[in-house]
């Protein structure tokens, strides 16, 4: 099957932390994250459609201006997304510049952030470019399940974690089911492709019942056709349905059993985790003191959850050239050697 997206660190392990999911058959891309993201080409920011902030750390945050500096003139707006005093803390970054010329910007740049609370809610707030980027508020909505963005092709998740007596945000990027067709079926069949198989794929996403009709016309060299099919008939012949993947990112949590536990049921079924690895298990203590995961911790917490592929990040910089005993001590508590 063809990679529907692509998911990678940022900077190299001892730079800001981030992961951009790059979605490039929909010109879209996600950040989890945004410290220093200058080393991001112009073409990949200029894609991105959300971002999601763990917490407002500067390693966390301080990429913002870069974004959108290079998004402004961009006709699609962006949404952030983060923990409690978040728009309040966007909008004091916006109102740190002076906006008397982006009037004669063509087009209206608009941010619209999200903040999620305690409670599970979601304070909403809007920031355009026209307005010189006041605030204006939006309803409320609630993050049924943890669920902060949904989308046709995926979904964005989220757990509030401990990290120094604040909350620090885990992501988890789910891709919905490939709907797939198999073209040789068809042919056996004696139907045509065309339009009215992206409509069928639509009513079985809807969860449109199985004795739903599904039309399909189409000329052949005797003349028009017309059928009407059963859409449950057509997903068992001609449709094939493949999992989506499950990407996860964990970053600046406290080693402490509510986290772990936490964490065992949000990244069940990952197939990919992003999980910060900060200091060596001899720092241990230094580690706690900074509500940071060691390399051993963070490999445990790969193993418990049975990841296939699992990437630390974010090292200390007091570790540089000691990057390999962080791998190390990380492998051998995710695999055991
Ligand atoms: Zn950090
Ligand atoms: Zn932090």
């Amino acid at each position: 099957m063809r990679p529907i997206f692509e998911a990678t660190l940022v900077n190299r392990v001892f730079g800001d932390p981030g992961v951009l999911i790059d979605l490039k058959f929909e010109r879209r891309a996600i950040l989890f994250d945004i410290g220093d993201v200058s080393g991001l080409p112009t073409r990949k920011l200029l894609r991105v459609s959300d971002v999601f902030v763990s917490h407002t750390h500067m390693d966390h945050f301080a990429g913002f201006d870069h974004l959108l500096r290079v998004c402004l003139g961009r006709d699609t707006g962006v949404c952030l997304y983060g923990p409690e005093r978040f728009i309040a803390q966007l909008e004091h970054k916006l109102a740190a510049y002076t906006w008397n010329l982006v009037q004669n910007y063509e087009t209206d740049f608009v941010i619209i952030a999200h903040e999620l609370g305690a409670d599970g809610q979601v304070q909403r707030a809007k920031f355009r470019s026209r307005t010189g980027f006041l605030r204006e508020e939006l309803p409320m909505v609630q993050a049924e399940g943890g669920v902060l963005l949904e989308s046709s092709a995926f979904k964005v998740r989220t757990i509030p974690l401990e990290h120094h007596g604040m909350a620090s945000l885990a992501f988890a990027f789910e891709e919905g089911t490939h709907i797939n067709v198999w073209k040789s079926r068809l042919e056996e069949l004696g139907l045509p492709t065309g339009p009215w198989l992206t409509k069928l794929k639509e009513q079985v996403r809807a969860g449109a019942p199985d004795d739903a009709l599904i039309r399909v016309h189409w000329r052949t060299r005797e003349g028009a056709r017309d059928e009407m099919l059963a859409l449950g008939d057509l997903k068992a012949r001609v449709l094939e349905f493949v999992p989506g993947q499950k990407v996860c990112y964990v970053t600046d949590v406290a080693d402490i059993p509510q986290n772990r536990h936490a964490l065992a049921g949000f990244l069940h079924g990952a197939d990919t985790l992003f999980i910060e690895a900060v200091f060596l298990n001899e720092d241990r203590s230094h580690a706690q003191r900074k509500a940071h995961l060691t390399a051993e911790a963070a490999g445990e917490i790969a193993r418990a959850t049975g990841v296939r592929a699992a990437v630390p990040f974010h090292f200390s910089p007091r570790y540089l050239g000691r990057e390999e005993e962080l791998r190390r001590e990380f492998e051998q508590a995710w695999k055991g050697h």
